[in-house]
């Protein structure tokens, strides 16, 4: 990946630096407000490891066909240039706390800064995993899912014998590719579908629990619960309990983790190394650092990781920064107590899942596409 500053920002001397670390769902809610309503004295910088974002929401239609890559991605330099922000096509690799750079590239190519926001997300976790290789498929990175699921096709299309697909976490991102995957495939592979705990879909509903269990066990796709995937070997994977069961591919969607370069950097972290931030989405000990999505944790709060969350950060994220840069003070993010989950099932349906409620409809899934297509148009149709 080369480092390329695409697109001047609209800076004058004397501005101040607000440096966006990653493309995340916050991140790109964030430049399209700083679009209709410039920073006044400000220089905007995003980095980004990649040039197109993914929505996260419209992945598993992606995959079982409804939507297009364009559909699902969001141009970054384009929504930079919006915005009136320089974009450096960059992954940051660390911070030098002491004097405000942000480290990108190999860490040689330092960027002053005076206010930093991080929205980089996090990827699963498989640091203890022994053996994980190429057919190992983490459903983050977006484009190393979508590149591995292009051999997965290519397999079911060229091999005798149907493939053998494993799917490593039975959450609601799990369930919901499993079924994406299998809509493509029907009849040309198998799935399995391997959860640590008791039910799938933990965090949700005993109702969605059961209807989403229904239906894999009605469309022939194998559940394993209470068990872990602890080594890969070169056909199989094994589990905790000593089974071994074929595996041509492997789908990790367990729960994600963060980058480890967060504390590294020496921020302050909780045990699994998300950011630990105040309500104010900044972090515990540098006020001009602030952090959003998956890769926060507001204190004494237990969000669930998940996109809507993300998305939701983003309004007080905005005032906050503003505010920072003004020298007003900040407001606390407050989360919703619950929050409206639609699961797609790769079938035209979706099942919605709130508080203690959950049911399965065609008129879930159309509601989804609309909510999902109106969050996408807000970065394809940009104003003038
Ligand atoms: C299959 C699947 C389906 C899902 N469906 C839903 C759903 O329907 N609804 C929902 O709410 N959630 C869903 N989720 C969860 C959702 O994907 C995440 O919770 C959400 O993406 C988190 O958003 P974020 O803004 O924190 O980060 P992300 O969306 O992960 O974005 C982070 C960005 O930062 C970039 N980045 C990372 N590291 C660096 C770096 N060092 N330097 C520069 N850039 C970097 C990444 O490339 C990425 O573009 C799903 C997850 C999966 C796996």
């Amino acid at each position: 990946m080369s480092t390329v500053v695409a697109t001047p920002s609209h800076s004058l001397p004397g501005s101040r630096e607000l440096t966006l670390i990653g493309g995340g769902h916050a991140h790109v809610l964030l430049l399209r407000k700083f679009g209709e309503e410039p920073l006044r004295d400000v220089r905007l910088t995003m980095v980004s490891d990649i040039e197109h974002a993914a929505y996260s929401g419209m992945l598993p239609g992606h995959i079982g066909g409804v939507y297009g890559w364009a559909e699902m991605h969001i141009d970054l330099r384009r929504l930079c240039s919006f915005a009136g922000a320089r974009f450096i096509h960059a992954r940051a690799c660390g911070l030098d706390l002491g004097r405000k750079h942000v480290l990108i590239g190999d860490g040689t190519s330092p960027l002053p800064t005076d206010l930093i926001s991080i929205n980089v997300g996090g990827t699963p976790c498989m640091s203890t995993i022994a053996g994980i290789d190429q057919r190992v498929i983490p459903s983050k990175p977006v484009s190393r899912l979508l590149a591995g699921w292009e051999s997965v096709k290519a397999a079911a299309r060229n091999s005798m014998h149907p493939p053998q697909i494993v799917i490593v976490g039975g959450g609601a991102g799990g369930v919901e590719l499993a079924l994406a995957m299998h809509s493509q495939l029907r009849g040309k592979a198998e799935f399995i579908i391997i959860q640590r705990g008791p039910h799938l879909l933990p965090g949700h509903n005993l109702r969605a629990q059961r209807i989403l269990t229904r239906l894999l066990r009605e469309r022939k796709l194998t559940v394993i619960t209470n068990a872990q995937v602890v080594e890969v070997t070169p056909d199989k994977v094994r589990l905790n309990d000593g089974r071994l069961l074929t595996a041509d591919f492997i789908v990790w969607a367990t729960q994600t983790a963060p980058p480890a370069w967060l504390a590294e950097s020496g921020l302050d972290t909780t045990p699994e190394g998300f950011l630990r931030i105040k309500p104010t989405l900044q972090t515990i000990n540098y006020p001009w650092i602030f952090a959003a999505g998956d890769v926060a944790a507001i204190e004494h709060q237990e969000l669930p990781k998940s996109g809507v969350f993300a998305v939701r950060m983003a309004k007080t994220l905005g005032g906050n920064l503003r505010a920072y840069l003004s020298g007003h003070g900040p407001r606390d993010y407050q989360p919703q107590r619950y929050s409206l989950s639609l699961i797609g099932t790769a079938d035209g349906r979706a099942v919605a899942s709130y508080g203690c409620m959950a049911a399965h409809s065609t008129h879930f899934w159309q509601w989804k596409d609309r909510i999902d297509r109106r969050f996408m148009r807000q970065f394809q149709e940009l104003p003038m």
